[in-house]
């Protein structure tokens, strides 16, 4: 199958696996779908338990799935409730990514991550630092996908709950 990375969209949830695993982010690009049929996990159902089910709301806005969009002193804020602050790191550059594409088209918003259970809050905005960081994350998806063959699997704890789980260790 030919692949051209240059026609490729890389989308929020590329930039949250790149985080994870960089095997599951060229496993996702290619389209390669997991067993269905394994309950173990799915993808939908991790990222769905792994957001904060009680509030959410989720809200597509410019196609990202959001869970808050309000406007504070005229500010426009966008962000997520998460179950949890482990995966802080993905949730936090997926939403620099989603405040980026928002730019691009000329909105200027920023970011909030919300943890209720830990009583946790983060802003999240563009900066020189984050954009920095988004842009070598895009450069890093860039070069996972561009290339022919998989990365290496890794163990990670995430594994366990990964829906190619099977493919990586049977
Ligand atoms: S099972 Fe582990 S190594 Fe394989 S894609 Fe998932 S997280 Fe990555």
């Amino acid at each position: 199958m030919f692949f051209d990375p240059n026609e490729f969209r890389i989308t929020g949830t590329f930039v949250w696996y790149y985080f994870i695993c960089t095997r599951e982010v060229w496993l996702l690009s290619r389209g390669i779908t997991p067993d269905q049929q394994d309950d173990n996990i799915d993808i939908g159902r991790f990222l769905h338990e792994n957001a904060y089910s009680r509030e959410k709301k989720e809200v597509d806005f410019y196609g990202m799935k959001l869970d808050i969009i309000k406007k504070e002193n005229d500010q426009l804020i966008i962000g997520e409730i998460k179950k949890s602050s482990k995966y802080m790191e993905s949730a936090r550059m997926q939403l620099l990514h989603y405040l980026n594409e928002l730019e691009e088209q000329g909105i200027h918003a920023e970011g909030v991550l919300l943890v209720p259970e830990e009583k946790k809050r983060e802003t999240v905005v563009l900066n020189e630092e984050s954009r920095k960081k988004l842009s070598e994350a895009i450069k890093g998806i860039t070069e996972v996908i561009s290339v022919d063959v998989p990365p290496e699997p890794k163990r990670i704890n995430y594994c366990k709950n990964c829906a190619y789980s099977e493919l990586c260790w049977a």
